[in-house]
C-alpha cells in the first residue's frame, strides 16, 4: 500500500497510548477484497488485554473529564485538521481494505472528520439546567456528566465514519472509549488512534483493541459484562446488536444501537423522474450496495414504472465496476464471499419466483467478489428480497396502485431505518412523511447523511441518534440536585 506517511500503516492494538501485541502474539490477516491479497497481519487481542484497555480508560477518565470543553474542544480540534490533512492517506487504505472507490473513501473521511468538528463544538454547549422550585426554599439544578466509559463495536462498510460518529460525541463530553473495529477494516482505525495521539488526546483516553471473527464474542462479552463500561455503542447487524443487547441487560448497561435496515424507495406518479433515478443510483449503489440506508425495496407507482425502470438501466448500464483505486470506478467488489453467495441467493430466489432480470443479475465477468449492478422488475413481496438486506447493488422494482397502499407496504417490515420517496404534490409529502414509520425520511433527496442531523432508526433498526445536538445525549447522564435550606 502506497501512503504519503507510512506511519499511518499500524498492525498493533493502541492500549493506553502504547502500541501493543495481543498476550499470545497472535495475528489475523486483513485482505484487499478487491484481489484477495494479503495486506497486513494485525495483532489479535481478545478478553484480557480488553480489560487492560477498559482499565486505561478508566484511569484516564480521571484527567479528561476535568479538562474544560474548551481544552477539550481545542484537541478534538486538532484531531479533524489532522484527519483532513491525511485525507489521500486514509481514503487510499480505506480503498484497499474496504474495496470502496477511492472518490467515496475521501468522502468518507470528510464524512468521518465532520463528526469530529462538530462534537468538539457541542463539546462547548453542553448546558445543563435550572428549574423552578417545588418549595421557596429550595433549588432545582440539572448536570450532564459524561456516562463513563464506553465500549464501541463497529462495522466495516463505513471504517472510518462509524468510529468517529460514536467516539466523537464521548470524547467530546468528557468520556473515554474502548473501540472493537471490525475485523475486515481494523486498519483504518488504528490510523484514526495514531492521528489521535499526534492530536494530543492523552494516554487510555482512545483504546483501538482489533481482533479476528472469533474472538469478537470474547472483546464483545468483556466490554458488555465488564461494570467498568457503562455503554456500548454499536453498529452492525441486527442479529449481534440484539445479543450485544441482552449481555448489557446484566448490568443494565445503556446501549445505542444502529442496526439494519429494509430502506423502501418511494417514486409517485407525480415525481420528477430524472431526479427520482439520480436519488434512487445514490442510495442504492453507493459503497456497491453496502449501507444500512440503501434503498432495499423500490415502489414505483404504476403510471411511471415504465419509464422509470428504463431511465434507470440506462444509469445504471454506465457504471464502471473496478478496482476502487483506478480511475472512474463507481463500483467495487463486495467485502468477501459470503456476502456475494448471499446476493447471488436472493438474487435466484427472486428468479425462481418471477422477477424478471432487466440488468445484471451475476457475478461480475471481473470475478472475485465483484457483482454486476442489478435491476430486478416484478418483483413481489413473497420473494426474499422483500423482507432481507440485500446489502448489494440489487434494485428489486415493484409496481404498486395507490398511496395508502404504499405507505402500508413500505412500513411491512421489522425495520425502521430510512425510508424514502420522491413526490411534488404537498399534501402527500405530509401524509407519506408522517406515514412512514422510519426514524430517517428522504423526500426527493437520496443522500440524508450529514454530521448536523440525528441519524437512527425505529423499530428492529434500533435505539438512539447519532450526530447532531441530539448525539451527545447519548454519552451524558442527566444528574438532578435538590437543594434544599437555601
Ligand atoms: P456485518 O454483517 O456488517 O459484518 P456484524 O454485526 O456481524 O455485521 O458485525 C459488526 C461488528 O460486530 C463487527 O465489528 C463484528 O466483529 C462485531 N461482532 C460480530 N459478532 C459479535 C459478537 N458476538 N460480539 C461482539 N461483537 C461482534
Amino acid at each position: 500500500m502506497k501512503l504519503s506517511d507510512e506511519k499511518l500503516l499500524h498492525t498493533q492494538a493502541y492500549i493506553n497510548g502504547a502500541w501493543v501485541d495481543g498476550d499470545d502474539e497472535s495475528t489475523f490477516d486483513v485482505l484487499n477484497p478487491a484481489t484477495g491479497e494479503l495486506i497486513a497481519s494485525v495483532a489479535d487481542m481478545g478478553a484480557s488485554e480488553t480489560k487492560k484497555a477498559i482499565e486505561s480508560a478508566q484511569e484516564a477518565m480521571v484527567g479528561w473529564r476535568a479538562k474544560t470543553a474548551k481544552e477539550r474542544a481545542n484537541i478534538m480540534q486538532a484531531w479533524f485538521k489532522l484527519i483532513m490533512e491525511n485525507q489521500q492517506d486514509l481514503a487510499m487504505m480505506m480503498t484497499i481494505e474496504q474495496g470502496k472507490p477511492l472518490a467515496e473513501a475521501m468522502g468518507e473521511v470528510v464524512y468521518g472528520a465532520s463528526f469530529v468538528e462538530w462534537f468538539a463544538e457541542e463539546a462547548k454547549r453542553l448546558y445543563g439546567d435550572v428549574i423552578p422550585a417545588h418549595g421557596p426554599d429550595k433549588r432545582v439544578v440539572v448536570l450532564k456528566q459524561p456516562i463513563g466509559v464506553i465500549g464501541a463495536i463497529t462495522p466495516w462498510n463505513f471504517p472510518l465514519a462509524m468510529i468517529t460518529r460514536k467516539v466523537a460525541p464521548a470524547l467530546a463530553v468528557g468520556c473515554t472509549a474502548v473501540v472493537k473495529p471490525a475485523e475486515d477494516t481494523p486498519l483504518t482505525a488504528l490510523a484514526l488512534a495514531e492521528l489521535a495521539e499526534r492530536a494530543g488526546i492523552p494516554k487510555g483516553v482512545l483504546n483501538i483493541v482489533p481482533c479476528n471473527k472469533a474472538n469478537a464474542v470474547a472483546v464483545g462479552g468483556e466490554l458488555t459484562s465488564n461494570p467498568t463500561v457503562r455503554k456500548i455503542s454499536f453498529t452492525g447487524s441486527t442479529p449481534v446488536g440484539k445479543l450485544l443487547m441482552k449481555q448489557c441487560a446484566d448490568q443494565v448497561k445503556k446501549v445505542s444501537l444502529e442496526l439494519g435496515g429494509n430502506a423502501p424507495f418511494i417514486v409517485f406518479d407525480d415525481a420528477d423522474l430524472d431526479a427520482a433515478v439520480a436519488g434512487a443510483i445514490a442510495s442504492k449503489y453507493r459503497n456497491a450496495g453496502q449501507t444500512c440506508v440503501c434503498a432495499n425495496r423500490i415502489f414505483v407507482q404504476a403510471g411511471v414504472y415504465d419509464a422509470f425502470a428504463e431511465k434507470l438501466a440506462e444509469a445504471v448500464k454506465s457504471f464502471k465496476v473496478g478496482l476502487g483505486t483506478d480511475d472512474g470506478v463507481t463500483q467495487g467488489p463486495l467485502i468477501n464471499q459470503a456476502a456475494l453467495n448471499k446476493v447471488q441467493e436472493l438474487v435466484d430466489d427472486a428468479k425462481a419466483k418471477g422477477a424478471n432480470v432487466l440488468c445484471g443479475g451475476s457475478p461480475h465477468e471481473m470475478g472475485g467478489t465483484f457483482y454486476q449492478p442489478t435491476i430486478l422488475t416484478n418483483v413481489t413481496t413473497d420473494m426474499r428480497v422483500a423482507s432481507e438486506e440485500i446489502f448489494g447493488p440489487v434494485a428489486p422494482l415493484y409496481k404498486f396502485e395507490s398511496e395508502e397502499e404504499v405507505i402500508v407496504e413500505a412500513n411491512n417490515t421489522p425495520f425502521g431505518l430510512a425510508a424514502y420517496f420522491y413526490a411534488r404534490d404537498i399534501g402527500r409529502v405530509w401524509r407519506v412523511s408522517e406515514g412512514l414509520e422510519y426514524g430517517i425520511v428522504g423526500i426527493n433527496e437520496g443522500i440524508i447523511s450529514t454530521e448536523a442531523a440525528p441519524f437512527g432508526g425505529v423499530k428492529e433498526s434500533g435505539i438512539g441518534r447519532e450526530g447532531s445536538k441530539y448525539g451527545v445525549e447519548d454519552f451524558v447522564e442527566v444528574k438532578y440536585l435538590c437543594m434544599g435550606g437555601v
